[in-house]
């Protein structure tokens, strides 16, 4: 089965999905429902589905899977990804680095199976030091309960893999992957930048988390996001480079395979599918 992908340069980004994840316009912070309705293009009720993509880039005998999907924890519509991949031909213990943009269930719960074993016993996780120290720092009483909740899911999503996290700083790389911190959706949020010779190619993540809304309208937060402000802050910045730096995109969920081109549309963006 050959994957959707996209040249960028010299190099190849494949796109891998993990299923569809059901959301709603409740999450939706900042427009009234109608306009969000219009811009989604039909729901049941404020309820749609979203996909979660994953991408898989092959470079210097590395095989490196950005984000893990959500297992099997979430919805019964996701945790498909270990089958996609196999289904392509890519045993998940072929896959040598995961790199993540960060550690929200639907990113995460799938580094694990049901019996908390490594789906990639053979992958060394990348992340960036702000994104792990938080998930994996002990709760303090303030803390919302979500924030406890998913650092339990983080223990638990990390626990095969604490002696090979390879924590990433702001000015160091992995494998050309330069991290650019956008935070606010959770603290340690990291775009993932890579110069492709001829193209550089952008791993987005949550940036975008609703694109039919979110690149038109980058000032629509989310209740998931941790900090919105700075959440807002963070899009408008990474839109404002992808365009700015003609990079492609790839992006968590933006409708699959989740490729394309941020243009400048106004005072806004729009969307530019690859292919
Ligand atoms: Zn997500």
């Amino acid at each position: 089965m050959a994957l959707p992908s996209m040249r960028v340069g010299a190099v190849e980004v494949e796109g891998l999905s993990d299923g569809i994840l059901k959301t709603s316009l409740d999450l939706v912070i900042g427009m009234d429902r109608e306009r969000a309705e219009s811009l989604v293009g039909g729901t049941q009720n404020g309820s749609f589905y979203i996909p979660v993509n994953n991408f898989l880039v092959r470079r210097g005998g590395k095989v490196i899977l950005i984000d893990a999907g959500a297992g099997n924890t979430m919805q019964p519509t996701l945790g498909k990804l270990p089958e996609n991949l196999r289904g392509a031909g890519i045993e998940p213990s072929a896959v040598t680095h995961i790199v993540m943009t960060h550690l929200h269930p639907d990113h995460a719960n799938g580094l694990v199976d049901d019996s908390g074993r490594p789906h990639y016993p053979n992958a060394e996780i990348v992340v960036h030091e702000t994104e792990v120290d938080f998930w994996m720092s002990e709760n303090v009483a303030s803390d919302e309960d979500r924030v406890k909740g998913n650092r339990a899911r983080t223990r638990i999503n990390l626990r095969p893999y604490l002696d090979r996290i390879r924590r990433i700083r702001d000015d160091e790389e992995f494998a050309g992957f330069a991290p650019v911190l956008a935070p606010g959706h959770t603290p340690g949020h990291t775009c993932w930048v890579l110069a492709a010779g001829g193209g550089g190619f952008m791993a987005f993540g949550d940036v975008v988390h609703l694109s039919a809304i979110q690149i038109s309208h980058p000032q629509i937060a989310l209740t998931y996001d941790l900090d919105k402000n700075r959440a807002i802050e963070s899009r408008k910045r990474i839109l404002d480079m992808a365009a700015s730096e003609h990079l492609a995109v790839a992006g968590a969920h933006v409708n699959a395979p989740g490729f394309g081109y941020v243009v400048r549309k106004g005072s806004s963006f729009a969307f530019e599918p690859a292919g």
